[in-house]
């Protein structure tokens, strides 16, 4: 958070080597991506292989995972470097998010070693590029009714099926895919060029447009026993992913929403209407002031959870009730941000309806805001409620 909206003074509470990542990133995001991501937005096009390996350069990519050339940061660190890829836009932490929290996770957590050396080191570099498949055409918040098959056929899997709004896949070195078998979901590291696999980008997408997103067709996929990964056993595996993506986004979140805050303060002391500038009106003041103090409380959260995680301490429902409250909040400041901008809101001259429109991705994606709600209603009842 930068002064004057660092209204309770969270700079110092961050160690000298947390604020460092933070301005590398900050800095990266302001020479490399500020000044073409509009372009981007605009073409729907982004050129995520070359982000990628610059991102490698500087750590970023399973920046917080230890081993296999990644940079073993803090839980903190991690998230800060998310809420400055973010303020950037979302549709970079996506990329990020994915192959650090997601892809590279899973790998890490679950892969032998074998899997872990064939792949982390050139992801953590983005010479490789990973995705994560997890929801399908015909199941999204449930998961569990996959219909995603992998058989047994001697020694190898044959794997059948779709998976549906997959970040990066069209652009995938390898997917980590989850799919049914005899004995319940396990995870499968899927070289995307093995015979079988296509990979189709969803185009006329109004949100991340700045993000690479397509479709994963597995027709009688052939793979070797060795590309199960063989720690993975049932859903609570891709689950626990998940908690490490959206973890990131919490803090992103507040990234999306500071930047459309800035805008909007610098946007509010130089225009004038009525021979005053729109900062000085009370009604604008209230909006100024509602935003602020939600954003420092988003930041305020999502620095607790980055210390809970740091003692390993943090749990699922944590994180839900911080993915469900930063991006909430998130969006409604970046509508509100809108309005006082008036027309030039509508304009990708500004990145305020860039960010409110990559946040609707967001508040779905990584379960959605109701997900979390049912998540975090498990929590205070006792009761599941999700079917
Ligand atoms: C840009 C983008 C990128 C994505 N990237 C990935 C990716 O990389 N990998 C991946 O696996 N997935 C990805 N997703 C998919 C995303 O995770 C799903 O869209 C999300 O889980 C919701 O699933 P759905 O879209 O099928 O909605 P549905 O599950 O059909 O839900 C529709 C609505 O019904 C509500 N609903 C569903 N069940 C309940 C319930 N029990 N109680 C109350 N309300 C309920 C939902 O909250 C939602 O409002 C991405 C999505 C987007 C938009």
């Amino acid at each position: 958070m930068t002064a004057p909206l660092d209204l309770l003074d969270l700079n110092p509470s961050l160690t000298d080597e947390e604020r460092q990542i933070r301005d590398v990133v900050r800095q990266l995001v302001d020479d490399r991506v500020r000044p073409h991501v509009a372009d981007w937005y605009e073409q729907g096009q982004v050129p995520a292989r070359e982000l990628a390996r610059e991102f490698g350069k500087l750590g970023l990519l399973g920046m917080h995972l230890t081993g296999y050339g990644c940079a073993g940061a803090s839980a903190v660190a991690y998230g800060l470097a998310c809420q400055e890829l973010e303020a950037g836009d979302s549709g970079l932490r996506s990329l990020v998010s994915v192959q650090g929290s997601l892809a590279m996770y899973a790998i890490w957590r679950y892969g032998s070693e074998e899997q872990k050396q064939r792949w982390l080191p050139s992801m953590a570099t983005g010479e490789a590029i990973g995705c994560f498949g997890l929801t399908e055409p015909d199941h999204g918040s449930d998961p569990a009714s996959m219909t995603t098959r992998a058989r047994r056929d001697g020694d190898d899997w044959v794997l059948t099926g779709a998976k549906m709004w997959i970040t990066n896949a069209p652009i995938a070195d390898v997917a980590v895919i989850w799919a049914r078998t005899d004995e319940g979901v396990r995870g499968f590291a899927v070289p995307m060029d093995t015979p079988g696999v296509t990979a189709r980008e969803i185009r006329r997408k109004m949100s991340l447009r700045a993000s690479v997103t397509g479709e994963i067709a597995l027709d009688d996929v052939r793979l070797p026993a060795d590309a199960r990964l063989p720690e993975a056993s049932g859903l609570k595996a891709p689950l626990s992913c998940l908690t490490e993506a959206r973890y990131g986004i919490v803090w992103g979140a507040v990234g999306a929403a500071r930047d459309c805050l800035e805008t909007t303060l610098a946007y509010a002391g130089t225009r004038t209407q009525f021979g005053r500038p729109l900062a000085g009106f009370q009604l604008t003041q209230a909006k100024l002031a509602d935003m602020a103090v939600e954003l420092v409380k988003g930041q305020l959260l999502a620095l607790h959870l980055g210390r809970l995680a740091d003692a390993h301490r943090l749990r699922p429902d944590q994180v839900s009730v911080g993915k469900l409250n930063n991006v909430r909040e998130a969006l409604a400041i970046a509508r509100q941000c809108r309005t006082v901008l008036g027309a030039n809101g509508v304009s990708g001259e500004y990145p305020i309806m860039r960010h409110a429109n990559n946040l609707e991705s967001v508040l779905t994606y990584e379960g959605t805001s109701e997900i979390h709600q049912l998540v975090v209603g498990q929590r205070l009842t006792g009761l599941s409620a999700f079917a």
